[in-house]
């Protein structure tokens, strides 16, 4: 990457911040400014392209924008992302003096499109951020990842920006937390920040996500900020000024991933020894609960009863639903737990009914 990158890239926590979209020069420069006079950002984001769901919106102001962005990077130092879905946006981007780029949702979801821009990327060195794609399919993700790997792209990293689902929800898109945390698993090392403003959709969650996002031991954030957030042409309800970013900044509480105290590393090591017996002790009664399930399936397979006795599933449920309460365990995480056991016993049953 080119050296005024390397540091920026290599900080921690990264912070990226900018308007969803480039709108006008003068906005994208005090936006800059003002993110600049913070003094906690790292770079500077805008969309110049924009993935509209619906055709009639405001689809980016296009190539027009990016002299906007290079003033913007002279005035504050702040180098500058956006975000490409074609060769040849990579090719105005580069042309431009774009920093980093990055691909978005509604791209990472396109084999054909990543292709593309992977494509375009060959032989060039500039790091790339990959957004999840918009549904929770990581190996679409993965497979984003390694198509720019293989066309020689050496700094990857990753943004979660949640994941779509039918229906009204808390969020915008869902955080689904586990999901990057495996892919801290698959691509260990590799940078990977969250995007609060498409996870919430609105500003009140933000400062919440944000912390989540730390405690989870991300790198960084990209978050999205506007000077008159309420009359942004794009996500006008999730953007915040870059002040207010400067205060929920400061409100959040920065972790490490380790500590190197004795006491801290005793602490740890025996309460991890504590769950390692309890997680043992666990799956030994499951195997036993399911040893139990074996046998009444025998006797269904006998008296050919069927496999599914609702009123005894919802027997079951209603048990340790109140049970699961008293212990401050979770409804939700309650349901898909027996739910999880439910499925094995029926596996288990139906292996005994049909198999033997
Ligand atoms: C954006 O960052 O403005 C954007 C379009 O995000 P996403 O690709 O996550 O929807
Ligand atoms: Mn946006």
């Amino acid at each position: 990457m080119k050296e005024n990158m390397v540091n920026a890239w290599n900080k921690r926590p990264l912070i990226i911040s900018g308007p969803c979209s480039a709108e006008t020069e003068e906005q994208v420069l005090a936006t800059a400014q003002r993110l600049a006079a913070t003094g906690k950002v790292d770079m500077l984001r805008a969309g110049i392209w924009k993935p509209r769901t619906k055709p009639g919106l405001f689809e980016g102001i296009g190539v027009k924008g990016l002299p906007w962005l290079m003033q913007a990077k002279k005035l504050t130092g702040l180098p500058t992302t956006v975000e490409v879905a074609t060769a040849k946006h990579v090719e105005d981007a580069l042309q431009f003096d774009v920093d980093v780029l990055w691909i978005g949702a509604r791209t990472t979801v396109n084999p054909f499109s990543v292709q593309e821009v992977a494509d375009a990327l060959r032989g060039v060195d500039i790091p790339v951020l990959v957004k999840n794609p918009v549904h929770p399919d990581l190996d679409l993700w993965t497979g984003a990842i390694e198509r720019l790997q293989k066309v020689g792209v050496k700094d990857i990293g990753m943004i979660h920006r949640g994941f779509s689902s039918y229906g009204n929800t808390e969020y915008r898109n869902a955080p689904m937390w586990h999901l990057p945390i495996e892919m801290k698993r698959r691509f260990p090392g590799m940078l990977l920040i969250c995007d609060p403003s498409h996870i919430c959709g609105n500003r009140h969650m933000l400062q919440a996500v944000m912390q989540q996002s730390i405690d989870l031991d991300f790198d960084g954030l990209i978050v999205e900020s506007h000077i008159d957030p309420d009359n942004a042409w794009s996500d006008a309800k999730q953007q915040v000024t870059p002040e207010k970013l400067n205060e929920i900044l400061d409100a959040l509480v920065w972790r490490s991933g380790t500590s190197n105290t004795q006491e801290f590393i005793t602490a740890l090591a025996t309460l991890r020894e504590q769950i390692n017996h309890i997680d043992d002790e666990l799956l030994t009664l499951i195997g036993q609960r399911m040893k139990l399930a074996d046998q009444i399936g025998e006797y269904k397979r006998n008296n050919n009863i069927t496999i599914l006795q609702t009123n005894r599933w919802n027997e079951i449920l209603d048990r340790a639903s109140a049970k699961g309460e008293r212990l401050g365990l979770g409804k939700e995480f309650i349901g898909r737990y027996l739910d999880a056991i439910h499925l094995e016993s029926i596996r288990h049953q139906n292996k005994i009914m049909n198999e033997e």
